[in-house]
């Protein structure tokens, strides 16, 4: 029977395999919203059976449950066991009504060989940096499924993200203090609004759920709004279109504390800068506290309309820097202990000297040496972290794809996708179009006829809309300037 399993598969460690589709359930459930009953009722006969470094094979108990599994919620695990791996591995279930597991997973792994052989190098380098990628994409929205999370029905806010797990060093102290105060005492801290700025993976959305949180447990009563600058601009985008402004501003205007991550989404949109810059003045002038977060400073910020501009400045500006190395190696060594693994001196060493820019990339690399370690049924070592390293240096380089570059122009000037890639000529959708157009092409470096199919147009028509931004980016320094922001935006993966 073993002659059948993958050469790398690890020595059967059945706690571990558990344990790991134990912890990926938990999430599974609040990522699908499903009741106890309902998730037994598909889950809860599926058993984790073997684990390779590409691969999940499951049980199933019937045909029926395979089918539904594979048909509805295959995405759904894969992105569970992917956050509790640090990658993502392909989800295979197998059903047992016909033969047992052992001779069913025989005839998959055969078939799979079968089928791959010619391609099998390519396919599974290409797999593994893809799939690293979208997680990392992926984790930006985790734990906040609506658009609005209010303090008295907060579902998904991530628990680690507190005060308390954030570690503080030179280049965070100052944030983390005035996000503290704001916590403790909104009223007479005095900071408002309080505005975080900084690269990404730096920690701002983290000290923003620390402070909704804490606010939320001192004041149970107190209408906290946090809201994504993305969320608030399409939030206000569908109000409009349902014709239901009124609700949407009172909605916004009655918040005892308005928390915006990512402000800088709704720049470049006049009728969201106006909606909230209304909501802004009418909270701060009843005194209630805002905190917002930004990738960038309000100077830097090209398209926000001045009186924002001016309101934002007028508050308590803080930066939050890349950490340095005593506190790469202090938040490595914390997070290890979160996960729950002991990382040796040296690899620590390792890590810290060479991911320095991002928080996210140090938690990716932790995950990534468990897994391979796991997976070699190995203590962490070198050759893992060197591993690790590669891969989530090299990931982060290579994170853009059509599909990114497509949402986030969409996100970017409140335009649908579908508008992007339809026939509509109105001047704000082919401005846009254009606009992405020319980006797939540029990052991509892809053939005009394969940027053609992507937006539904034969390959004059693509080359006619690079032409007009190029007209444009000659001509106007402005233009210029956002478009490479915009560049500098979607390759940071914000
Ligand atoms: P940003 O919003 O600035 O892009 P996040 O708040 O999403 O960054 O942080 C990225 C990841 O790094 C999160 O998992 C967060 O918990 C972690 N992180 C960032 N800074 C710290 C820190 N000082 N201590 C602990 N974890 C941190
Ligand atoms: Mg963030």
């Amino acid at each position: 029977m073993m002659d059948y399993y993958p050469q790398n598969e690890r020595k059967n460690d059945v706690t571990n395999e558990n344990e790991i589709w134990e912890l990926a359930k938990v999430n599974l459930q609040k990522q699908l919203g499903f009741s106890d009953i309902s998730m037994n009722l598909w889950f809860g006969s599926m058993i984790l059976k073997v684990l390779t470094e590409d691969t999940a094979y499951f049980q199933i108990e019937n045909d029926f449950k395979q089918n539904i599994i594979n048909t509805r919620y295959l995405d759904d695990i894969k992105a569970v066991i992917a956050e509790i791996l640090g990658f993502e591995v392909r989800i295979v279930p197998i059903s047992i009504e016909k033969d047992t597991f052992e001779s069913r997973l025989a005839e998959v792994i055969t078939k799979e060989n079968n089928d791959k052989e010619p391609y099998e190098k390519k396919e599974s380098s290409d797999k593994a940096s893809d799939s690293f990628v979208s997680k990392e994409i992926k984790g930006e929205n985790e734990g906040l499924s609506g658009n609005v999370i209010v303090s008295r029905n907060s579902p998904g806010f991530l628990p680690e993200y507190t005060f308390d797990n954030f570690v503080v060093g030179n280049s965070n102290k100052t944030a983390y203090t005035m996000a503290r105060t704001v916590a403790e005492d909104p009223a007479g801290s005095g900071l408002n609004p309080l505005y975080l700025y900084g690269d990404p993976g730096l920690g701002k959305t983290h000290l923003l759920y620390a402070i909704t949180k804490e606010l939320t447990a001192r004041k149970p009563d107190a209408n906290i709004i946090f809201v994504k600058g993305e969320d608030f601009m399409n939030e206000l985008i569908e109000a409009l279109a349902n014709k239901t402004p009124v609700a949407f501003r009172e909605k916004y205007r009655n918040a005892d504390m308005l928390i915006v991550d990512d402000i800088q989404f709704i720049a470049g949109k006049a009728s969201v800068q106006e909606e909230f810059f209304h909501t802004f003045d009418k909270l701060y002038e009843s005194g209630k506290q805002i905190v917002l977060s930004s990738d960038r400073p309000p100077k830097d910020m090209q398209q926000l309309e001045e009186r924002l501009r001016s309101r934002f400045e007028s508050g308590f500006l803080t930066d939050i820097q890349a950490p340095d190395l005593e506190l790469r190696v202090a938040i490595l060594k914390r997070k290890a202990a979160s996960l729950g693994i002991n990382v040796p001196n040296d690899v620590l060493m390792y890590l810290g000297e060479n991911i320095k820019e991002n928080v996210r990339q140090i938690e990716g690399a932790l995950k990534k040496m468990r897994a391979l370690a796991y997976i070699q049924g190995e203590e962490i070592n070198m050759g893992h972290a060197k591993t690790a390293v590669n891969d989530v240096l090299t990931n982060m380089a290579q994170a853009v794809t059509p599909a990114k570059i497509l949402t986030f122009v969409s996100q970017k000037f409140g335009i649908p996708e579908e508008d992007i890639k339809s026939r509509k000529q109105t001047k704000d959708i082919k401005n846009a179009r254009h606009i992405a157009v020319y980006l797939t092409r540029r990052l991509l470096d892809m053939p005009l006829a394969s940027v053609g199919k992507l937006f539904n147009r034969d390959h004059t028509t693509i080359m006619s809309s690079i032409d007009n931004i190029e007209k444009q980016l000659k001509t106007s320094p402005a233009f210029e300037n956002s478009i490479n922001e915009i560049i500098r935006e979607i390759k940071s993966g914000t």
